[in-house]
This record gives structure tokens, C-alpha cells and sequence, in this order.
């Protein structure tokens, strides 16, 4: 099993001059004179990571050699051109997408494909518009019959990088797509897609005759640990800082055609799932999430103080508080809050849709007309919010029963009759 120390090693080697690019990504932002901002953005993506703190283990009879670290503290941007921030979400999305793939290869029986789609290179002014045609294009071929019928699952993740040499950019998609493991026995013509096919298929797709690289393969590797690595290739950068800190030009080209962009999207079966994922109060993807090693105890507080151009130590003793909320875990709830919520959930559905038929607008004037009408929109915004939610709890409670981490009825068939889905 890949621990999570590991995980992050392998996604983002540790880069000591991290903050020096964070701090020119921030002055490139607020000196553009090409990008809408705000001056609270502009000073967030500045002071961003100026303090860190780490609870720490020191090794025995040593107070330099340090056993563990953990994060205690830190001020962060979120601004998808920050590195540091872009170190962080590549972690994160490197845990979600571990996660939900094994969920996938080991309840579903799916295994992944990697393809690879690419156009070819443009020059800046086309960026914007390529990658919006590109969002669109993918989607129609994925429609196509022998994809629909493959694919269970799949996640597509931009990512666009530049050629220095003549200053055009390679937008292109990565796609870790799932597919059943008979896919890989019943190969024939009729359902298995080839690299000379995906290539026809995206060249129509995107009416571009000129496209010539696209790949599709299955996860190579002796191990499974090995096969999962190559899962982390959708957790990279979208835009890496070699590219985007070359000139005030690029980092403005980059950054306005990526505003506002979807650069990671889950599909198909993963559309829910990632959902539930991210709600999930319940323990229900705790075995397939990477286990984080045993630490020992963490004794002292080392912090980081940015200060000009470096990073000032301090280490002291943890505090009480510290080490309470070190201390502190999660409980998970039980299948019973999770069909209770799942009552709320209808009940509020029922409501909203009383409130729909309640409202006439029969004998109403132009400004009566006009209210009624926004409360419409929004009771209805509602009503498709809740379906959703409920749409998704029903996956879990279908798919999901053994998972749960605590459990307050006797069998999955007591759950299901006590949540009306028998
Ligand atoms: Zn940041």
C-alpha cells in the first residue's frame, strides 16, 4: 500500500525555491494590467504561506533530526496560479482520485485507461477559445456509441503547457477513464477502442483533420502499486510555473484563458460518486483511502515566518491547544443519521414542491408578476438541488451499505425498508 507521505512525494517533488516563484506569481498578478482583480485577492496571493506551522517529532536524544511533521497551521490564497496553492490542490486531487479509483477496481470490478487527446499548437489569442471548443468536443465524442457503451466512468483533466521556441501553447486533455474488466477479454472489433479509431473519432469530433497525437493504453506496471501511480498523472499541474513565470505576457495569456474554466471534471458514474465523496460524513471510502503512517507523539511547534527572502525558523513546545486539537478526531455517523437526513431531505423536497403549486399568478399585476416569478426560479433552483442530493444518497444506499463505518440497524435490508427503497 502507497502511504500518504509517499503520495505526496511522488505528486510534487519538495521545492525549497517554492516560495521565491509564489512571490513572483504574485507580483506578476498585481502588476497585470490584463486581468480583473480585486486588491484583497492581490494581498491574499502575497502574504500567502508567509507563516507555516508543523507539529513535530524530534528523533531520540536529538533536538535537530526531525522523525514527523504534521500541519498545524497556514494562511493560504487558493489562486490557481499560486504554486504554493497549486502544491496543495495537486495533493488533494492525488487523494481523491486514488481513492475513487479503488473504490471502482475493487467494488465495480472497472479497470482504468489512460488517454491522452491533444489539438495542435496555437498561439496565445486562440487559447481562450480552443479550450472552450475543446470542453465541447470531448463531450460529444464521449456520447459516441462505442464510448457510451465502454466507458462506466471517467475523470478529464486540462492541462496546457507552452512551447518557448516559437510561443504557442499545447492545450491538451488527460483521461483516466474506467471501463469493466470484461472489456479487456471480449476484445474485438465491435468495443475496443483503438488508437487509429480515437483518432478518427476526435479528429470529426473536433473537425480538425490536422490532429495526430492521441494515445490510449491500459496502466502499465509489474505491481499495484506500480498501475496506481500512473492515476497521479491527472493530479499535475494544470499550468506549471516554468511555463506561466516566464513573462508578464504568458501569465497573463494563461491565466485569462483559464478563469472561470472547469479543469478537472469526473463523469459518468464518477459524476456521483465524486459527489458522495465529498459529502461523505459516514467513513464510507475510509478502506480505500491511503493510510497515513503511524506517527509518534509530536512534541514541539516548528514555524516558518517568511521574511524578505527566507523562510525564519522557530521551534518551540506545543501548547495545550495544540495538542487538543491534535488530538482531536472525527466520529463518524451511523446509517441511522444517514436515513434521517435522507427523511429531511425529502421532507424539504415536499415542501418546496407544495410552495411550486401554491403560487398563482392568475390575478396578479406586472410587480406582483414579477415577485411571484423569483420565487418560482428559486423554488425551483431548490427542488433540483434536493433531487440531486437525493439522487446521490440513493446511490450510496444502494451501492454503498457496507461501508458504513458505524451501523444502528441489524441489515442492509432493515436500512433499505426503513429508507422506502424496498
Ligand atoms: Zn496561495
Amino acid at each position: 500500500m502507497t502511504t500518504k507521505a509517499e503520495l505526496i512525494k511522488d505528486v510534487v517533488s519538495v521545492d525549497a525555491t517554492r516560495k521565491k516563484d509564489m512571490v513572483r506569481a504574485a507580483e506578476m498578478y498585481a502588476n497585470s494590467d490584463a486581468i480583473k482583480k480585486t486588491s484583497k485577492r492581490v494581498e491574499a496571493m502575497k502574504t500567502c504561506r508567509n507563516v507555516i506551522k508543523y507539529a513535530i517529532a524530534f528523533a531520540d536524544n536529538s533536538d535537530t533530526s526531525i522523525t514527523a511533521k504534521k500541519l498545524l497551521q497556514i494562511n493560504t490564497c487558493k489562486n490557481r496560479f499560486c504554486p504554493g496553492c497549486q502544491k496543495a490542490k495537486a495533493i488533494n486531487d492525488a487523494l481523491d482520485i486514488t481513492t475513487l479509483s479503488r473504490y471502482l477496481t475493487q467494488e465495480k470490478k472497472y479497470r482504468p485507461l489512460f488517454i491522452t487527446l491533444t489539438i495542435p499548437n496555437i498561439t496565445g489569442d486562440e487559447l481562450d477559445n480552443a479550450i472552450r471548443k475543446m470542453n465541447k468536443d470531448i463531450d460529444k465524442l464521449f456520447k459516441r456509441k462505442y464510448y457510451q457503451e465502454n466507458m462506466k466512468a471517467w475523470i478529464v483533466k486540462l492541462e496546457v503547457t507552452r512551447n518557448k521556441e516559437n510561443n504557442t501553447y499545447h492545450p491538451h486533455f488527460h483521461i483516466l477513464a474506467f471501463v469493466h474488466k470484461s472489456y479487456f477479454y471480449e476484445r474485438n472489433a465491435d468495443s475496443f477502442i483503438s488508437i487509429p479509431m480515437l483518432r478518427k473519432d476526435w479528429q470529426e469530433v473536433s473537425n480538425d483533420e490536422r490532429i495526430t497525437q492521441v494515445d490510449i493504453r491500459k496502466a502499465k506496471g509489474r505491481t499495484k502499486a506500480d498501475r496506481e501511480k500512473a492515476v497521479l498523472e491527472l493530479a499535475k499541474y494544470t499550468a506549471k510555473s516554468s511555463d506561466f513565470l516566464d513573462s508578464q505576457e504568458v501569465f497573463d495569456t494563461m491565466y485569462n484563458a483559464l478563469k472561470g474554466k472547469q479543469v478537472i471534471r469526473f463523469c459518468g458514474e464518477l459524476s456521483v460518486l465524486k459527489k458522495v465523496y465529498d459529502f461523505d460524513k459516514y467513513g464510507l471510502f475510509e478502506k480505500y483511502a491511503p493510510k497515513t503512517e503511524e506517527m509518534p507523539e509530536l512534541t514541539h511547534r516548528l514555524q516558518l515566518d517568511w521574511h524578505k527572502d527566507v523562510y525564519e525558523k522557530s521551534i518551540s513546545e506545543l501548547n495545550e491547544d495544540e495538542k487538543k486539537e491534535l488530538a482531536r478526531t472525527v466520529e463518524c455517523e451511523t446509517d441511522k443519521d444517514f436515513a434521517d437526513t435522507y427523511f429531511d431531505d425529502l421532507h424539504k423536497l415536499y415542501q418546496t414542491e407544495q410552495k411550486i403549486e401554491m403560487i398563482d399568478t392568475t390575478d396578479a399585476n406586472e410587480i406582483e408578476k414579477e415577485v411571484l416569478e423569483n420565487e418560482l426560479k428559486n423554488l425551483k433552483r431548490k427542488k433540483s438541488e434536493c433531487n440531486r442530493k437525493l439522487t446521490v444518497m440513493e446511490y450510496v444506499a444502494k451501492n454503498m451499505y457496507a461501508n458504513f463505518k458505524f451501523k444502528e440497524f441489524d441489515s442492509e435490508y432493515d436500512f433499505l425498508k426503513a429508507m422506502d427503497l424496498i
